[in-house]
């Protein structure tokens, strides 16, 4: 069964449909990237994945339940943004806590799970800084660990790298890649950019104006782009 599973997902704002029924089946663990030029829908479709936006019309599910109606919170998802918001006056440690001390996880368990992303991530000699003392790329990392010490069943992640310069995002887009290989958690990626795109998907779904015109392997859509479309897109460097 699919762990995230789209119906012919609708979303229309004043009337007018911008996201023209989207059908997609992802699996448990498996990474899917959404990429498209700016105004396609990405970010629409993920917030409707996320429950930030109604749908509507369509159907999504986590974990085989129909989330339609379901809030944000009761989603079992974390996200992470190209704002990365942490909170000011906390530390780096207490940014990542915090979320787990709302859904009133025991202090053993917290700190096993602070000390286990911050590992992963590398942010084990920055839990007592806060956010003003760090750099734009370690701000991003705290704000993928804070995701993933809620060991959600899903990230949704919009354009997470696009406000780090480009050597910092080549450094961060390997980071994911290693995390995705470890912790394999179900996720749907969100970007403007092919090269991001083609190294870090399992499946790319390649989106033009509100319509997924192929959905398949980096590979696959390399060899048999679908359409014009996903050829010349595919095909021009960001
Ligand atoms: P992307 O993330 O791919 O850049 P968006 O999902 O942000 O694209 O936008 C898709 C389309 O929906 C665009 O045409 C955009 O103008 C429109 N749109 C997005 N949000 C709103 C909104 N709150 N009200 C009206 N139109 C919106
Ligand atoms: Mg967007």
């Amino acid at each position: 069964m699919a762990e995230i599973s789209l119906r012919d997902v609708r979303k229309s704002y004043s009337g007018l449909e911008v996201i023209h029924g989207v059908d997609l089946e992802i699996a448990d663990g498996e990474f899917v990237v959404i990429v498209g030029p700016s105004g396609c829908g990405k970010s629409t479709l993920l917030r409707m994945v996320a429950g930030l936006e109604e749908i509507t019309a369509g159907e999504i599910a986590i974990g085989g339940r129909v989330v339609n109606r379901l809030e944000p919170r009761e989603r079992d998802i974390a996200m992470v943004f190209q704002n990365y918001a942490l909170y000011p006056h906390m530390t780096v440690r207490e940014n990542m806590a915090y979320g787990l001390r709302i859904a009133k996880l025991s202090k053993a368990e917290i700190e096993e799970r602070v000390a286990r992303s911050a590992k992963m991530l590398e942010l084990g000699q920055l839990l007592d800084r806060k956010p003003r003392q760090l750099s734009g790329g370690q701000r991003q990392r705290v704000a993928m660990g804070r995701a993933l010490v809620r060991n959600p069943a899903a990230f949704l992640l919009d354009e997470p790298l696009s406000n780090l310069d480009a050597k910092l995002r080549v450094q961060m887009r390997l980071q994911i890649k290693e995390l995705q290989r470890t912790v394999r958690t179900t996720s749907i990626y969100v970007t403007h950019d092919q090269v991001e795109a083609m190294t870090l998907a399992d499946r790319l779904v390649v989106m033009n104006a509100g319509v997924a015109e192929q959905i398949a392997t980096p590979a696959e859509i390399y060899d048999r782009p679908a359409t014009t479309f996903v050829a010349g897109f595919i095909g021009s460097p960001a």
